[in-house]
């Protein structure tokens, strides 16, 4: 019973991370020296890749003056702003797929430092999580996109939407395809599972990569009637 396994242990660490995590001193997850309460060492969090380049506030992708790009002009997502904590580099894309796939939940709280960092809870009026299809979230035990948006939730006291929206179509892997191909490959994967008129949306997700499952979320979002959606991610793959 792997999956079981997985999930009991994800909601254990779920549980119990927060407090006994900032209860025990912690190591830095890039070099293993003792790093307090936070999980990086001064040093390997002062080199964190952080997104110090002005990015377009539409994709947060790089753009030369921090102008809307050229992609977002050209073809306009269904989403309104986006915003990343850092670049999807090392030892954040090491972290991430810790969190995600070696069910380290213990590494998410500062995951959710970042994160809170960059919230704007006068902007938004509820804050949603990029749902998995069932079958992954079956396989993985717990959504990594909900492990980080229900603290945020909590913190600023907006709702935390868990199952306005729903995956209903299991998407191939995204790695590897293009752009276009990406789009293609999702399309009519999200659907709505409640209206959402005049809702400002704060939609939350671990990585950003080109943007095209986030504006797949975004069209079935505007199509509930959803008036602004804005992306808050962890991170973000750059060029
Ligand atoms: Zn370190
Ligand atoms: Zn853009």
């Amino acid at each position: 019973m792997p999956n079981l396994r997985v999930r009991l242990g994800g909601w254990i660490r779920e549980g119990l991370g927060e407090g006994l995590a900032a209860a025990l001193p912690q190591h830095c997850f890039v070099c293993g020296a003792r790093s307090g309460t936070w999980q990086f060492c001064t040093d390997c969090s002062a080199a964190l890749p952080r997104v110090e380049v002005p990015v377009c506030p539409v994709c947060a992708d790089e753009c030369g003056g921090g102008e809307v790009c050229g992609q977002c002009l050209l073809s306009p997502p269904h989403f309104d702003r986006s915003t990343a904590a850092l670049r999807y580099a090392f030892p954040v894309r090491e972290w991430v797929q810790a969190i995600k796939y070696q069910a380290r939940l213990d590494l998410a709280r500062d995951a959710v430092r970042c994160l809170q960092a960059h919230l704007a809870p006068a902007d938004f009026d509820c804050i949603v999580p990029v749902p998995l299809h069932p079958v992954r979230l079956a396989e993985r035990g717990f959504n990594q996109a909900a492990v980080l948006a229900a603290p945020l939730a909590r913190s600023c006291g907006k709702p935390l939407l868990r199952n306005a929206v729903i995956k209903d179509r299991l998407v191939p892997p995204q790695a590897g395809l293009d752009r276009e191909a990406r789009r293609r490959n999702l399309a009519g994967a999200f659907r709505a599972e409640r209206r959402l008129d005049g809702l400002r949306v704060l939609v939350v997700d671990d990585v950003m990569t080109t943007g095209a499952t986030l504006n797949e979320l975004a069209l079935a979002l505007k199509a509930a009637g959803a008036a602004q959606v804005s992306n808050l991610a962890l991170a973000r793959a750059m060029g």
